[in-house]
């Protein structure tokens, strides 16, 4: 790996980068937390400072996305992996059916744990063989009756997918596994049951997971669920039942607080769209490079993009990662290219990133 003395373009898929305030106002508060004397990362979870921070974060997101009031705020410890199983655990009874839509790895991960939990959950679509670049178009006609919610993958990090526009289904709500996109567009909230993110894409740190969840929707009677996943107990406890994740929560928080005063979701989605836009308009008229999903499934998160001449890939990963341009390699399943740009990517990075394409391009 090249060795840098300044800050690079990160366009690592996750942990992804964060923006700049963020990580320079955690830097202040690493020593001393608002006059505390004690670091964010040594105060109490208990402590007035711990409970105002985290309500305000809980603010600030609830404000962020408009989430409905009947719709519970809870930072759970772990992965997004880990909400394969909760949410089953949570929406399911026992033999209760569920329906998934496998646009790509995350989604046949957690509809193989689902699995284990209720023997009737089904795929109404797998997008295998279409090596992953299409995005199904349902309604309420695709999917198997009784089925207690529809599980999608709103962004597919890997294969550079998204749902453009959501499933309507209408009294069927969906689980969304919005990992690598939330916080990137506005939601619409009655079609949703669940929304889950891993907080390491578009978020902040690692092992903290975002889950807003319909509380109206829980069933009446109640599986047994292990406490730390169970989402009424958790949101009773406000996040609180054991020791949380307290500085991903902090920094999380710090990320609700630039988004609001960048002007917020909406703001935030068409400047990602205009960097998406600007690199998949090179990359359309690129003679040597090319992005292989069709145009309405494109994600404006994970830009998945080939050149044509392979023998290439090798040096030009090289000779990116030289000048600063990091993480680009693709998931190893696909090849090729991937460049995740969240929120915290500035236009200036995904402009410097296709000046960069053009030069080498007109080089061979
Ligand atoms: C990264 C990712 C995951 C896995 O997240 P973990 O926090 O590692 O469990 C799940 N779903 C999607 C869509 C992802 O991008």
């Amino acid at each position: 790996m090249a060795k840098f003395t300044h800050r690079v373009y990160n366009f690592n898929a996750g942990p992804a980068m964060l923006p700049d305030p963020v990580m320079e106002e955690a830097q202040r508060d690493f020593l001393n937390y608002r006059s505390t004397g004690m670091s964010v990362l040594e105060i109490s979870h208990r402590s007035s400072e711990f409970q105002a921070l985290l309500d305000q974060s809980t603010e600030d997101l609830r404000e962020l996305l408009q989430i409905p009031s009947k719709f519970g705020i809870v930072f759970f410890p772990g992965g997004a992996t880990l909400q394969f199983s909760a949410v089953p655990l949570n929406y399911l009874e026992n033999e209760d059916s569920a329906d998934f839509s496998l646009t790509g790895l995350w989604a046949n991960k957690a509809y193989q744990e689902a699995q284990k939990f209720s023997p009737n959950v089904k795929s109404i679509f797998d997008g295998k063989v279409g090596s992953y670049t299409e995005i199904p178009s349902l309604d309420s006609k695709s999917l198997n009756p009784g089925a207690k919610y529809l599980h999608i993958t709103s962004n597919n990090t890997i294969y550079g997918t998204r749902y453009t526009k959501f499933p309507e289904l209408g009294s069927v709500p969906i689980v969304a596994d919005m990992t690598s996109d939330i916080l990137s567009r506005p939601i619409p909230w009655n079609l949703f049951s669940v929304v889950f993110a891993g907080a390491q894409k578009n978020i902040g740190p690692s092992g903290l997971t975002l889950v807003i969840f319909d509380k109206e929707r829980l069933p009446k009677t109640k599986n047994k669920i292990p406490n730390l996943l169970d989402y009424a107990l958790m949101e009773k406890n406000g996040s609180l039942y054991n020791t949380p994740p307290t500085f991903s929560i902090y920094i999380a928080g710090l990320v609700f607080r630039w988004l609001k005063n960048k002007g917020g979701l909406s703001v935030m989605e068409k400047e990602n769209e205009e960097k998406a836009k600007h690199l998949y308009d090179f990359l359309d008229q690129s003679s040597l490079f090319f992005a292989n999903v069709p145009k309405p499934h494109r994600s404006i998160m994970n830009v998945v993009f080939k050149i044509k001449d392979s023998n290439l890939e090798k040096p030009l990963l090289e000779s990116l990662e030289e000048q600063g341009f990091c993480g680009l390699k693709g998931y190893r399943d696909v090849g090729g290219f991937r460049a995740s740009i969240y929120n915290a990517m500035p236009k200036a990075g995904v402009e410097a990133l296709v000046s960069f394409l053009r030069h080498f391009e007109s080089k061979i």
